[in-house]
């Protein structure tokens, strides 16, 4: 069986892990700000919040920014249901902003037209975030500028994108953006098990992002309303959650960062590998923008249709049938049960659909060997009907 994404595990991680089995701190522990720090000196960011997932990482950040009733968070309908939900956990209101068809990411010129639109009728967004899909950055500086002129803030959803590289510098050096979320789910470039976490560099942002990671609880007399009752003493300020991050998935974090770099050119590696072997079929391979550098999270091939007899669905379920457990990332939120009874319909995003009706997330992880890669392109032929 090959899978479209795996974790790779060495020796060194589980030592790492069960040494904290062994000690007294099972959680909140010192592998916490040991993993923040590993996550910061790779991005060059200031601060950084260590939590239970992105999930969690994009609830609080949205939070952390202000983001409630009355208020508008827009995204790209090409991603994982949890960059629109942050915001209904929030009570604000989702909207989409089209792809652009040959990075995939959400479209700036598509944002602009929305903004435009949307400044005349006094709805503009508080929130946008932008997600790196497979790990190719979106267009920042594009993004950010339109921010300034717009007036609202940037949660990059970087869930796939730790390690990979916009205009030269490291995704998360938060450079374009108030906030960027990172995940380390398993089939994501580094993993915790499960994970996340936020960056920003500002101070207060990273204040308010810790004290809603744990229940809204501090222990800083500085951001306390009166003085200490004594040495047991911590307040309540603002109402938070239970999203920490225990120390033995840290641990994990930790021993998985040093490896951070090679896994993204092992996973470079591949992508050249696939080029090549892919090249004569009628697929459109990743396209990559010059100022991009990929985490390459994913490798999407999209099927030309008219070339090929074969259905979208046929190719995916010969793939299956070879063990071969291609995925499809995504299915567009707005097409969602969930999202429909709220209004968006089938033809919102054509973009994201016909993206939808095309593509492929093939194997994409460092441990695949040379023979597997070779594997799934005959199969993909094969299965294409050529
Ligand atoms: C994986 C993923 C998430 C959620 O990450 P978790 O750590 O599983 O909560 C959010 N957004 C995108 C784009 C993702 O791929």
């Amino acid at each position: 069986m090959i899978r479209y994404g795996q974790q790779d595990i060495t020796q060194a991680d589980i030592d790492s892990v069960v040494s904290v089995l062994k000690s007294v701190n099972l959680t909140q522990g010192p592998n916490i700000p040991l993993f923040e720090q590993s996550v910061l000196d790779h991005t060059y960011a200031k601060h950084a919040v260590a939590v239970n997932s992105a999930t969690s990482a994009l609830h609080i950040s949205c939070l952390a920014l202000g983001l409630g009733p009355g208020d508008r968070l827009w995204t790209t309908p090409n991603t994982f249901v949890a960059s629109a939900n942050c915001a209904l956990y929030c009570g604000a209101q989702v909207d989409f902003v089209d792809i652009d068809p040959r990075t995939y990411n959400l479209c700036p010129l598509a944002l602009e037209a929305k903004l435009i639109e949307a400044e005349k009728v006094g709805c503009l967004p508080k929130v946008v975030i932008p997600v790196h899909l497979a790990g190719q950055p979106c267009d920042m500086a594009v993004i950010h500028a339109l921010g300034q002129r717009y007036g609202f803030k940037i949660i990059e959803d970087a869930s796939h994108a730790i390690g990979g590289k916009y205009k030269g510098e490291p995704i998360g050096n938060g450079r374009y953006s108030d906030i960027t979320v990172f995940s380390f789910h398993p089939v994501k470039i580094i993993t915790t098990a499960e994970g996340g976490m936020a960056l920003t560099n500002s101070a207060e942002l990273a204040t308010r992002l810790d004290l809603l990671r744990s229940h809204g609880i501090t222990r800083d007399p500085a951001l306390m309303t009166e003085p200490m009752h004594g040495p047991w003493y911590y307040q309540q300020v603002v109402l938070g959650f239970n999203y920490r991050m225990t120390d033995m998935q840290a641990a994990l974090g930790v021993s998985q960062m040093t490896r951070l770099t090679d896994y993204v050119k092992r996973r470079h590696t591949i992508a050249q590998r696939y080029n090549e072997l892919l090249a004569d079929l009628p697929l459109t391979l990743p396209w990559h923008h010059p100022d991009s550098y990929s985490a390459y999270h994913l490798y999407v091939v999209r099927l030309q249709l008219d070339k090929i007899s074969a259905t979208h669905r046929q190719v995916f379920e010969a793939l299956r049938a070879k063990d071969i457990l291609v995925n499809l990332h995504y299915i567009p939120v707005h097409t969602q049960p969930y999202y429909q009874q709220m209004g968006f319909k089938q033809g919102d995003y054509p973009q994201a659909e016909q993206y939808y009706r095309e593509a492929i997330s093939i194997p994409m992880h460092v441990n695949l060997t040379d023979p597997e890669l070779q594997f799934v392109a005959s199969c993909l032929r094969e299965a294409m009907g050529l």
